[in-house]
């Protein structure tokens, strides 16, 4: 990947003709179809459409382009060329930098919907000027974008990884133990405790791989590998149904390829795994 996108917080950031307009409605992106090919539509494009939106959040750049994210306030009359995507969907189409943008877009948006009205006394909240925040203008209580960490683990024994299938999965796919860290957990710990409660089995050797944001709706997923310490898999019944060890011949279906799961397994395959200790 290139990773050309860079973040940036300048909330006075005016947007122009030709900056790249992220725009979602109940969850989809509006994307431009030309000759089959697959691009976010300019700040004109979108105007052309007479989109309806309240706020407007400035992203960053991707390859020195502004991006900016907004949210349809009712449907979308999609022209010719122009059509909505789920998120989930978009990483297949436009390519994995496009879905990293329009995930920060997602979470932005999502924080934006879900932080209306202040947490403690119940005002309407306001934009807050100088960042990407929103501010109580009865009580002066400020609400940052949330992200909930979640770790993601490979344990291995000898050739051999631990997939399981969870109840939510669709298409019989297996993945990797994943769960969110508790409130005063590190993250060795988290990984520990998912995976005992999980699959019922113990691990040692946990090693930090790499992390990368999960935008349904607002994560931060941290991946590590580990090895088999000791017990038997015992699936908990509830969030996984099924686990099992597998070679990489016999592996069930796998993680989108976008996926941090899908690139720790990747990882697990090439046998090249980062010995970094966390
Ligand atoms: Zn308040």
């Amino acid at each position: 990947m290139k990773n050309d996108f860079k973040i940036l917080t300048d909330t006075f950031r005016k947007s122009k003709s030709d900056d790249l307009y992220f725009t979602f409605f109940k969850g989809s992106l509006l994307v431009k179809r030309t000759k089959g090919a697959l691009s976010i539509p300019v700040f004109d494009e979108v105007r052309k459409l007479k989109v309806k939106y309240e706020n407007e959040f400035f992203l960053g750049e991707l390859a020195h382009q502004a991006c900016f994210c907004i949210e349809a306030s009712s449907e979308i009359n999609l022209l010719r060329d122009f059509e909505l995507i789920p998120l989930y969907e978009i990483g297949k189409s436009i390519g994995e930098e496009l879905f990293l943008v329009a995930g920060r877009a997602s979470q932005i948006l999502n924080w934006n919907n879900t932080h209306k009205f202040c947490g403690k006394c119940g005002s309407k909240t306001e934009n807050k000027k100088d960042e990407i925040a929103k501010v109580c203008p009865n009580c002066n209580h400020v609400m940052y974008p949330v992200i909930c960490p979640a770790i993601i683990v490979a344990v291995t024994k000898g050739d051999k990884i631990l997939l399981a299938h969870n109840g939510g999965f669709r298409n019989n796919m297996y993945s990797l133990i994943a769960g969110f860290v508790e409130a005063g957990e590190d993250l060795k710990s988290t990984v520990k405790r998912e995976v005992f409660e999980e699959v019922g089995i113990k691990i040692k050797n946990i090693r930090y791989y790499k992390s990368a944001p999960w935008s349904f709706p607002n994560s931060l997923m941290i991946g590590f590998f580990a090895e088999y310490e000791s017990g038997k898999i015992k699936v908990d019944g509830k969030e996984i149904l099924k686990a099992d060890w597998f070679t990489k011949d016999t592996f069930p279906n796998l993680p989108q390829n976008f996926s941090l799961a899908r690139k720790i397994i990747d990882e697990f395959i090439d046998r090249n795994v980062s010995q970094r200790v966390l």
